[in-house]
C-alpha cells in the first residue's frame, strides 16, 4: 500500500521555541522511535551487548562535546524532549546511536548523487538521495521547514527526534550525508550535531569547515552543493578528511570511502560490497544522459539492480536484525527552484510530492 505525502512540520524562532514546537508536533512519532530503538537493542543484545541504561550512560559521554560545539542544537533537543514529554536522555541515545552501537549497524546504506547544469535538461543543479535506515522507523520520517533566529531557514528530512541534517538552506547550500565506517572513532561530537551545523552554513567553504569540526566522534560522507553548481564531496573520519570536487559536473557517493587516503581507515571493507555495487550502478545510469530531469532521476532512485541491496533498497526476508534496512525516504532537490521532491518509503512504491523552501 502506498504512503501519503510526507508530513511537513513548520517551526521557527529561538532554539527553545523550535524545540517545543517540534516536540509537540511530533510527539507520537518521537515516542515510537524510542520504543523501536529500545526493541532493537533488546533484539540485538546478544551481538551488541547494550542495554538501555548502558546506552544512556554511553550517550552521556558525548554530551559535553555536543554542548561545546553546538549548544544551540543541544538546547533545541532538550526542548523537543520537553515538548514531546520524553526524557532528554532517551533523545540523546537516538542521536548517538551510530556511535554507541560502535557502528554495528554496518549495512545501513544511503545513495547520493549531484548533477550540475551540464547534466540536466534545464540547466538545474540537482541532488538525489535515498535514505536507507531501519524499516521500523519508516513511519517516523517527516520534513521540517525551519526558520531559526539568526541562521538560514532550511527544508530538511529527518525522523523521530534525530537532529536534522539532510536538506538545503536559504543560502543555497545542500547537504546529503552517507554513513561511512572509519576505524579512528572516539568519544567526541556525535555526527548528527556536526552535520546539523553544516546545514546552517552560508558558503561552501564554511560548510566544508563545519563538516570537519574539531573533536568530532567520527564522520559521515558529506555531499555539499551550492546553487551556483559547486559540488564537493567531503569524506570524514574522527581525525582525517578528504575533499573531492565533482568530475565533469557529476558526483556519486554511497557508503565506502572513495579517496585512497580515507580507504585506509575503513573498517570491515568486505561488508561494503553492496555499497560499491550501488556506486557503480548509479554512476553508469547518470552517465547515460546529459539531460536529466525529475523523471529520469526518479528512475535512477527506483533502480532494482542487485535487489534487495539495490539503489532502491528493500528488506531481505532472512535479514539479521543488524542488517535490516530499506529505503525509508527518497529525495530530489532542485536548488535553483528551492524545491524538494520527496517520496515516503521505497520510491518504487510511492509517488514523489513537491515541497518548497519559502524563506
Ligand atoms: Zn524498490
Amino acid at each position: 500500500m502506498a504512503n501519503p505525502p510526507l508530513p511537513l512540520v513548520r517551526i521557527g524562532g529561538t532554539p527553545r521555541e523550535m524545540g517545543l514546537e517540534l516536540g509537540r508536533a511530533r510527539k507520537d512519532s518521537i515516542r515510537h522511535m524510542i520504543t523501536n530503538v529500545q526493541a532493537f537493542l533488546e533484539e540485538t543484545y546478544g551481538q551488541i551487548r547494550l542495554s538501555w541504561p548502558e546506552a544512556i550512560l554511553q550517550a552521556h559521554k558525548y554530551l559535553p562535546f555536543a554542548q561545546e560545539l553546538t549548544p544551540r542544537y543541544v538546547e533545541e533537543l532538550r526542548f523537543a524532549a520537553e515538548g514531546a514529554d520524553v526524557s532528554f536522555d532517551d533523545l540523546m541515545v537516538l542521536n548517538c546511536l551510530e556511535a554507541i552501537t560502535t557502528d554495528a549497524l554496518h549495512l545501513l546504506g544511503c545513495t547520493t548523487f549531484a548533477l550540475t547544469e551540464e547534466h540536466t535538461a534545464e540547466g538545474r543543479v540537482m541532488i538525489g538521495h535515498n535514505e536507507d535506515w531501519l524499516p521500523a522507523d519508516e513511519s517516523d520520517v517527516f520534513l521540517l521547514h525551519a526558520e531559526p533566529d539568526g541562521e538560514p531557514g532550511y527544508l530538511a528530512m529527518t525522523y523521530g527526534a534525530l537532529v536534522p541534517n539532510i536538506g538545503f538552506n536559504a543560502a543555497g547550500i545542500c547537504q546529503c550525508c552517507d554513513s561511512v565506517y572509519p576505524t579512528d572513532v572516539r568519544i567526541g561530537v556525535p555526527r548528527v550535531f556536526v552535520s546539523r551545523a553544516v546545514l546552517a552554513a552560508r558558503t561552501i567553504s564554511s560548510a566544508i569547515t563545519a563538516a570537519i569540526a574539531p573533536h568530532r566522534a567520527a564522520g559521515y560522507n558529506h555531499v555539499l552543493v551550492h546553487s551556483s553548481g559547486e559540488v564537493y564531496n567531503v569524506e570524514v573520519s574522527a581525525r582525517h578528511f578528504a575533499m573531492m570536487y565533482a568530475q565533469a559536473g557529476m558526483l556519486v557517493h554511497t557508503n565506502h570511502y572513495l579517496s585512497r587516503r580515507m580507504a585506509r581507515l575503513e573498517n570491515d571493507s568486505q561488508h561494503l560490497i553492496g555499497s560499491r555495487v550501488r556506486y557503480f550502478r548509479a554512476t553508469r545510469l547518470l552517465r547515460r544522459s546529459h539531460r536529466h530531469d525529475l523523471n529520469s532521476l526518479q528512475g535512477i532512485l527506483r533502480d532494482h539492480v542487485n535487489y534487495p541491496n539495490s539503489i532502491c533498497s528493500h528488506e531481505a526476508i532472512d535479514d539479521n536484525p543488524l542488517d535490516r534496512q530499506k529505503t525509508v525516504c527518497s529525495l530530489i532537490v532542485d536548488l535553483n527552484e528551492k524545491q524538494m521532491h520527496a517520496a515516503w518509503g521505497a520510491p518504487c512504491q510511492n509517488e514523489y510530492h513537491t515541497y518548497r523552501l519559502e524563506v
